[in-house]
């Protein structure tokens, strides 16, 4: 089951894990009679799984589009537990820790609530397809496995640039001490948070060098993704500016900047 949401696609699978009556002792027999009520309050032990990732699409001028490569997934998890009744009561509990844990894993607002109502909908039928062995048990294992491919749009220029910006500092590091990340209180003292400023506010008092930093700022250069007007990125001492994210995840592995190899200092 897929859902379009903007730009990016969200797929979502529900299932019971099969290993479930060994991993989820003790299972509790309830008295035959409050077995049969139906529909039950099932209770879900639920696992979200999370996969990430990102693929870069080039538009030609003709309109069509040209698929270019996709940068290495990210995988994230969540656990939580709530009860599979009935969805449609607004803001019951399970609602509202489901909802917690879709959008911690960055999943915006409209396409949670989407993906809540499915994931009711098709827990309840994989769990009545199961009913014989669920039969008894007070916590039901259910598996959510949801994966999000975003499409990023770039330049094929940029995107070759990009490749091999990335490729020489691995190579740069391999020749050098490899990976050293940047020291904790480097990354508090020497990165600043910097609004990226669009052409239409430039006040006139400088046109070059704002133009020069708007051009260099709309694109964040480890996702290739575009740092908003309006929005704040995060600016390292050699005046290059990224996704406040971007750039902290990357100087935890490398300490040095990716466009130009200013070096930040390591413990
Ligand atoms: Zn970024
Ligand atoms: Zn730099």
């Amino acid at each position: 089951m897929s859902f379009h949401t903007g730009p990016d696609r969200l797929f979502v699978e529900v299932s019971q894990p099969s290993d479930s009556i060994e991993v989820w002792q003790p299972y509790d027999h309830l008295h035959s009679s409050e077995a049969s009520l139906s529909p039950p309050h099932t209770r879900v032990a639920c696992r979200i799984f999370f996969k990430h990732s990102r693929q870069f699409i080039d538009c030609l001028p003709d309109g069509s589009t040209n698929f270019l490569g996709s940068a290495p997934a990210s995988r994230q998890q969540r656990s939580c537990s709530f009860d599979l009744c009935s969805f449609l009561k607004e803001l019951i509990p399970s609602h509202v820790t489901l909802w917690e844990n879709l959008s911690s894993l960055g999943i915006d607002g409209e396409a949670v609530h989407g993906l809540i109502q499915h994931i009711y909908l098709q827990g309840r039928e994989v769990l009545a397809s199961k009913r014989d062995s669920n039969m008894g048990q007070r916590v039901i294992p259910l598996h959510v496995e949801i994966s999000k491919v975003q499409l990023v749009w770039v330049h094929y220029d940029r995107y070759l640039a990009h490749r091999a910006m990335m490729e020489s500092m691995e190579e740069f590091e391999r020749r050098n001490y490899g990976m050293v990340p940047a020291s904790e209180s480097s990354l508090k003292r020497m990165l600043k948070r910097v609004r990226v400023v669009g052409d239409e506010e430039s006040d006139g008092g400088n046109k070059e060098s704002k133009k020069k930093r708007r051009s260099e700022s709309e694109n964040c250069s480890i996702c290739l993704e575009e740092v908003e007007v309006g929005s704040y990125g995060t600016s390292m001492p050699c005046s290059h500016v990224f996704h406040g994210d971007c750039i902290v995840k990357w100087l935890k592995q490398s300490h040095y900047c990716p466009v130009c190899r200013y070096e930040m200092p390591t413990n």
